[in-house]
């Protein structure tokens, strides 16, 4: 496999690339590609975290990064995505073994509080709901939106057995 450089962000891509997977700049169709809501307005980019071409209505670009309209929230630091956040450390670390267990690549912040006690048990850790700064999990960019599908099944399984008991 060649690798490159992408002209607008440096990040590392495959020769091959149409697009940009760090910044979701187009290398290919420029002035040809259109945008896949508008089929009259030329693409601007492609948005990173669900690759759908987008047209500059259709897009913003927050740190010189393309993101639709759906998904310009997200908040995103170097090649990572905020997958979930919580001031409750204990549902972070849930959140964090869950994506480890299926295979996630994780960064955390904010996860090493003072006086927090993980006693590794998952039952009852002690909350520091306290502590206004949020923990949170990290997944790469292109992991985003299946490790949402993921957050959301084990939340949907949780709020289930919950109310069995
Ligand atoms: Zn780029
Ligand atoms: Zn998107
Ligand atoms: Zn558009």
């Amino acid at each position: 496999m060649e690798y490159d450089r992408c002209k607008n962000c440096d990040g590392e891509v495959t020769a091959d690339s149409d697009f940009c997977p760090h910044c979701g700049v187009l290398f290919k169709g420029i002035g040809t590609l259109r945008c896949d809501t508008h089929a009259q307005r030329i693409s601007a980019g492609v948005c990173v975290i669900c690759r759908k071409v987008v047209c500059i209505e259709c897009s913003k670009v927050v740190h010189g990064r393309t993101l639709c309209l759906d998904h310009k929230k997200i908040e995103i630091q170097q090649d990572w995505a905020l997958a979930f956040q919580s001031t409750e450390i204990g549902d972070s670390e849930l959140v964090k073994a869950v994506l480890e267990s299926e295979g996630f690549h994780i960064q955390v912040q904010n996860f090493n509080s003072v006086g927090f006690v993980w006693d590794g048990g998952g039952d009852s850790p002690i909350s520091r709901s306290n502590i206004s700064k949020p923990a949170k999990v990290f997944v790469p960019i292109p992991e985003y939106l299946e490790a949402i599908d993921v957050i959301e099944d084990w939340n949907t399984s949780k709020t289930t057995e919950e109310a069995e008991h």
